[in-house]
């Protein structure tokens, strides 16, 4: 999570993403573009009036977004990054004898206002962006990275801070700060610091086709996404769907010139519920390919060739940095230290998961046989039969719990159990400047009444925004120079549906149980208490970071916490005790197929970066011999294929899409702490907050993790949790 060296306070722009589709940003090494010397003369107008060359003159410094145009953001880079640059030069070239103060701090408190504009340009570029905004991240993604370049190839930058990582133990540097050097100088090695001129150009060139390839990935995606469309012209053809998904699709085709016909899309919230409700087995093939092979093609928007040459030319970079490959390249930095431990890892699940995959396929293939239907299953089936098979045994509809998931209600459940855990209490605010108007804004209070910072909410689906959901900071947590704590500005973004009529949104457990993930996030912001930018609140490792998001998911499944805010959206009945049952007995249902489609993409990613390969490759046949390989069988496709597995070819989470079970891991060991010690007690949650919550990356994370624990995280708490092991 380091990537961006610079002025790790651009660092806070990062977003952390979640299981879903997923950010942007990261991973944009790239080209210094051409030192184009930047005329500011001209923009004096630009000057006095851009609200990013001003202090924002608005509550707690949220960003004047009434006043924020698209034009502010060009002139912004381009003052923002010359000042940059001239500030690391200056550390660079200073005369004097470097110290720790003088240089590591110094690179940690510059770019303040890169980091300023940076904070909501890529916030936009992902929640609510445009054209304006796409073609200028495709031009400030390589000025970044370049700038990267400059402070990670700098000689005579790597000479400072060589020397003082040369005498680190005799400066008398508490824990924090020692990190923040070793970090610091490992950077600049990985950055090619060590590395002669010829092959720092090798570099940077490599560096630039990485970035340049990322960005097209991730557009043919969305292209490919937005492009597909499964037109129903006949009312008999929705047979099976819930009538909020029909009315949805209606709109849809109004919205797209398709009047009175009814329009699907590969968007989760129309494919997901399709795929399971539509008893059409030719609409699901339909609506199954048309997801699976975005990027796949043979048109415009293919993303086979791409992907292998991005890696090919990773594989490249890291034999010229003196990696094997890639993935030890990326995972030297991680809790996982190295690829040989996450094989290790997830060759303990998968045979579990891969098992109970196969029981699910034969129970399915039997109920098809009893009904008669005469086919064998296949990819397109599986949600559709797995649902029925669910209600059959379980007695349990989604439609049945939505009533008691209003998005009102669970935001409250989330806001009752951080209140119960640390003391956190919300307040909402109407009067500040927010980009939407879907966005709400809500001051966080910690137990001693102390404003601790400000929530921002964005929970509808549009077309403005990137699918899935994420925490991501307008302004994260750190000390200034001068001693000032800076309290964060915290960002939730999903893709719920929109209330429709007179009827609020209302969430199935899978969407409920995200708004406590995404909280989960944001609390590891809120009450992170670090002094160094680059160390706070979600700056941790890929396999780390996902750790306090799960754990909070485990309070929803608690009866305790489901009684207080689950309530039926019409008569406000609290939810039965006899449908929490069911819903925890359902609960580990599925896991099989979860286990494995979340596994098949892990193992995909781990192959494309183990690869020492530096030719591209044939992308679907390499695909397919590693899942062949691991005996997957057809009817369960990766949850990502490679073509459109934005996560590690756009998104910076290459080598790192195992961090999501990784960090369940320590999640479900996590939880059984507060299970041993009951759900909301307060020495645990204390634990929690002072070992691991407040302390974001000022210390190696499985350190922290044990000082909370006491103990090492036992895997079998996963298995359990997920119903693939009884004991
Ligand atoms: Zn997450």
């Amino acid at each position: 999570m380091r990537k961006l060296a610079i002025a790790s306070m651009v660092l806070s722009a990062l977003v952390v993403g979640c299981s879903e589709e997923k950010t942007p940003q990261t991973d944009k090494a790239v080209a210094l573009v051409a030192d184009k010397a930047i005329d500011t003369s001209n923009k004096a107008t630009n000057l006095e009036t851009n609200p990013f060359f001003q202090e924002y003159e608005t509550p707690f410094g949220i960003p004047p977004f009434d006043k924020i145009t698209d034009a502010h953001y060009a002139p912004a880079f381009d003052r923002s990054i010359a000042e940059a640059k001239a500030e690391i030069l200056a550390v660079a070239n200073s005369p004097a004898e470097p110290t720790f103060e003088n240089t590591i701090v110094a690179l940690e408190y510059s770019a303040k206002l890169l980091t300023k504009v940076a904070n909501v340009f890529f916030n936009l570029t992902s929640a609510h962006t445009n054209d304006n905004l796409k073609a200028l991240a495709k031009d400030i993604g390589p000025r970044l990275s370049g700038l990267n370049d400059d402070l990670n190839l700098n000689p005579a930058l790597f000479k400072r801070v060589e020397a003082i990582h040369n005498k680190i133990d005799s400066l008398e540097l508490n824990t924090e700060q020692k990190k923040l050097l070793v970090d610091r100088y490992r950077e600049f090695i990985r950055g090619g610091a060590g590395l002669n001129e010829d092959d720092k150009n090798t570099l940077r060139e490599l560096n630039a086709k990485i970035s340049k390839l990322g960005i097209e990935f991730g557009d043919n995606v969305l292209a490919e996404t937005n492009s597909f469309e499964l037109v129903v012209d006949n009312k008999e053809d929705l047979a099976g769907l819930p009538q909020h998904l029909i009315d949805a699709a209606a709109e849809t085709g109004t919205k797209r010139g398709k009047e009175g016909k009814w329009v699907f899309t590969t968007h989760r919230p129309s494919k997901t519920p399709f795929l399971i409700y539509s008893e059409n087995r030719d609409l699901r093939e339909k609506m199954w390919k048309g997801y699976t092979h975005r990027g796949d093609n043979n048109n415009t928007n293919d993303n086979k060739k791409i992907v292998a040459e991005i890696a090919a030319i990773r594989a490249q970079k890291a034999q010229l940095l003196g990696y094997k490959t890639h993935a030890h390249f990326v995972l030297e930095g991680n809790t996982a230290k190295n690829p040989e431990n996450v094989y290790g890892l997830l060759d303990k699940v998968w045979p579990a998961g891969l098992a109970q995959a196969k029981q699910e396929l034969a129970d399915m293939q039997a109920l098809v046989d009893k009904e008669g239907g005469n086919y064998k299953v296949e990819g397109w089936d599986w949600r559709h039969l797995a649902e029925k098979i669910r209600k059959a045994r379980y007695d349990l509809d989604e439609e049945q719990t939505k009533p008691y998931f209003s998005l009102e209600d669970t935001l409250k459940g989330v806001f009752y159990t951080v209140n119960k855990l640390y003391g956190m209490t919300f307040k909402e605010r109407t009067d500040l400047p927010v980009y939407h108007d879907d966005v709400r804004v809500f001051e966080v209070y910690y137990k001693n009444g102390e404003l601790i910072g400000l929530y921002l909410t964005d929970h509808y689906v549009r077309e403005s925004k990137r699918g899935g959901a994420w925490m991501n900071a307008y302004r994260s947590q750190y000390v200034t120079e001068e001693g000032e704590f800076v309290k964060p500005i915290i960002v939730n973004v999903l893709n719920y549906p929109r209330p429709t009529g007179d009827k609020p949104t209302l969430l199935t457990f899978g969407q409920a149980s995200t708004l406590f993930h995404e909280f989960g996030h944001a609390a590891h912001g809120f009450l992170s208490n670090g002094v160094y930018p680059s160390q706070a609140g979600t700056s941790v490792p890929r396999d780390f970071v996902e750790f306090p998001s799960q754990v909070l998911e485990n309070w929803m499944f608690e009866p305790e916490v489901l009684s207080k805010f689950a309530k039926h959206y019409e008569t406000g009945e609290v939810i039965p005790q006899a449908l929490i049952e069911k819903i925890q007995a359902a609960s580990k249902f599925g896991q099989g197929f979860a286990t494995t489609e979340y596994m098949a993409a892990s193992l995909l990613d781990l192959a494309w970066h183990t690869q020492t390969e530096t030719t591209p490759v044939d992308t679907n046949a390499f695909e397919k011999s590693i899942l062949e390989e691991r005996g997957l069988i057809r009817q369960i496709a990766p949850r990502y294929r490679s073509t459109y597995f934005s996560h590690i070819f756009s998104d910076g989470y290459s080598s790192g899409y195992y961090g999501y079970i990784w960090s369940e891991i320590l999640a479900a060991d996590a939880f059984n702490a507060f299970k041993e010690n009951g759900i909301f007690d307060q020495a645990t949650a204390e634990a929690f907050r002072a070992n691991v919550l407040s302390k974001g990356g000022t210390d190696d994370p499985m350190k922290l993790y044990r000082q909370f624990r006491g103990q090492e995280p036992d895997p079998k708490h996963l298995l359990k949790s997920r119903g693939l092991a009884t004991e």
